[in-house]
C-alpha cells in the first residue's frame, strides 16, 4: 500500500490541477489514501556502491520511520549478497532495466537514488513516474536543467522528494542553524567554510570522469561548504566571486582539483569557501557582533564536532543517515518537515554554476537572485 497521510493527501487534493495528476499517476490504493495505516515505508536503495552498503543499508537497520524493503542494481552478482544479507524478497530485486516495474510493487515507497551524478535525474524521474517517493543524494543533478526536471516530474506525480543532505537532521548542524535564528551571538558578520578531502587513488573513478559527476571537487565536497555558508548565514547568497587552482593535472585531468568562492549575502555579511580533491579540511567558522561558533568537522558521517565563544558543543551521536532517512519518512507519514526539499538541491545547482561562470569569466561576480527563502527547506 502507497504511503501518503490523509492530511497531506487532502492537501494535494485541494490543489485542482494536482488531484487529476494524482488520479492518473499514482497507484489507486494512494489516491483512495488508504496509506495511513503504514507505520514504516519501504526504502528501495537505487546503487549498491560504497555509500549504500557501508552508511544507508546498516542505517535503514536502525531507523524507526522506514526499512530497506527492495534494491535496484546493475550488478547481478550484488542481487544474492544483499537478498540474503538483508532478506530482501525476490520481488523487491530490481535491475535498472526493469526498474519501471517498480510502480506495481506495493513494498516499495521510497527510491533512493545513490546513483553516480549523471544518473541522479533519469532514476529520480522514473521513480517519480513510478509513484514513489524520491531522496536524491547530492549533487542533485549534473545541472540545473536537471533539478527543474526531477522538481516537475514530482510534483506532476504528487510524490515528495528529498535531498540526502543528511547534515539538516544531525544536532550540531541543528544548533548552528538554531544559533543564527535566535541570534544567539549576534549577526553573523563572516563565514569561512571548507570541505575537502585529498584523492590519490585510481584516476579512474567516475568522480573523476566529468561526463559521469559533472564537475570535481566543487559538486562533490563543495556542495557541503556552500550549504555551510548558507545556514551558517540563514541566508540565499546575492552573488559570488570564484578562483580555480590546479596543482595536479597530470592526476585531475578533466575536473577541478581546488576551488575558492566568495558570496555576498543581503544581510551584509560575507563568505569564503574552499573545496577540493586535493587537500583534506572539513570545518565551519562563523564570526558574529557578539561572538563565534565553529564545527570541526563539520560534514563527515560522524563525529562532528563544535564549539563556541561560550564553550564547547556537546551533543549525542547518532547515524546522520538514520536521523536522516527517518525525518523523511515522517514528513511523507506525518507531515512533518522536509529539512532538504528538492528546492535546495537545485538552489546549490544554480551556486554551482554561477561558481563555474565565475571561473570562465576570470573571477568576475555573479550576481544570484533567489525569491525569499528559496529552497531553504524548514530551519
Ligand atoms: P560508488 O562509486 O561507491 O557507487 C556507485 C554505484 O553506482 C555503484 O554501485 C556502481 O555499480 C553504480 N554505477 C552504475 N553505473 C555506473 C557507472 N556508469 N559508473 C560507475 N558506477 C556506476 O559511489 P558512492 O560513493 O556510493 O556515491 C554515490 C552517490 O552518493 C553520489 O552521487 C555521491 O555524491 C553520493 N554520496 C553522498 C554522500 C553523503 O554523505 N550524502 C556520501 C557518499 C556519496
Amino acid at each position: 500500500m502507497k504511503a501518503i497521510s490523509r492530511r497531506s493527501f487532502a492537501k494535494q487534493l485541494s490543489k485542482g490541477a494536482g488531484a487529476a495528476a494524482l488520479a492518473s499517476h499514482l497507484p489507486l490504493a494512494c489516491a483512495m489514501g488508504h496509506s495511513t495505516e503504514k507505520k514504516k515505508l519501504g526504502v528501495a536503495l537505487v546503487g549498491l556502491g560504497s555509500y549504500s552498503t557501508y552508511q544507508l543499508a546498516p542505517a535503514l537497520q536502525d531507523t524507526e520511520h522506514c526499512y530497506l524493503a527492495g534494491i535496484v542494481t546493475g550488478t547481478p552478482e550484488k542481487e544474492k549478497v544483499w537478498a540474503r544479507k538483508y532478506n530482501i524478497p525476490e520481488k523487491n530485486i530490481f535491475n535498472y532495466s526493469n526498474f519501471d516495474r517498480i510502480k506495481e510493487n506495493n513494498d516499495i515507497d521510497i527510491v533512493y537514488v545513490v546513483l553516480p551524478n549523471s544518473m541522479h535525474a533519469e532514476f529520480s524521474i522514473r521513480a517519480a513516474r513510478a509513484g514513489k517517493h524520491v531522496i536524491c543524494e547530492k549533487p542533485m543533478a549534473i545541472s540545473v536543467t536537471e533539478c527543474d526536471e526531477i522538481i516537475d516530474a514530482c510534483k506532476q506525480a504528487g510524490v515528495k522528494l528529498g535531498m540526502g543532505y543528511r547534515l539538516h537532521s544531525e544536532p550540531y548542524t541543528k544548533a548552528v542553524k538554531r544559533f543564527v535564528r535566535e541570534k544567539t551571538f549576534g549577526d553573523v558578520l563572516y563565514v569561512s567554510a571548507d570541505a575537502a578531502y585529498r584523492s590519490t587513488s585510481n584516476p579512474q573513478q567516475w568522480r573523476l570522469n566529468r561526463k559521469l559527476s559533472g564537475g570535481g571537487a566543487l559538486v562533490n565536497m563543495g556542495v557541503y561548504a556552500i550549504q555551510s555558508a548558507i545556514y551558517a548565514t540563514g541566508q540565499n547568497p546575492i552573488s559570488v566571486s570564484a578562483q580555480e587552482f590546479s596543482t595536479r593535472p597530470e592526476y585531475f585531468k578533466d575536473t577541478d582539483e581546488t576551488i575558492t568562492a566568495q558570496f555576498e549575502f543581503p544581510g551584509g555579511a560575507v563568505a569564503n569557501i574552499m573545496t577540493s580533491h586535493n587537500v583534506r579540511a572539513n570545518r565551519l567558522y562563523a564570526t558574529c557582533t557578539n561572538g563565534w561558533f565553529e564545527l570541526d568537522p563539520a560534514s563527515t558521517y560522524i563525529p562532528l564536532s563544535g564549539r563556541t565563544s561560550n564553550g564547547p558543543l556537546d551533543f549525542e551521536q547518532e547515524s546522520q543517515q538514520k536521523l536522516q532517512m527517518d525525518d523523511f519518512a515522517k514528513h511523507i507519514l506525518h507531515d512533518a518537515p522536509n529539512f532538504a526539499p528538492g528546492e535546495m538541491g537545485k538552489r546549490d545547482m544554480v551556486i554551482v554554476e554561477a561558481i563555474y561562470a565565475s571561473i570562465a569569466q576570470g573571477g568576475a561576480k555573479q550576481q544570484l537572485k533567489f525569491e525569499a527563502g528559496y529552497g531553504m527547506g524548514e530551519l
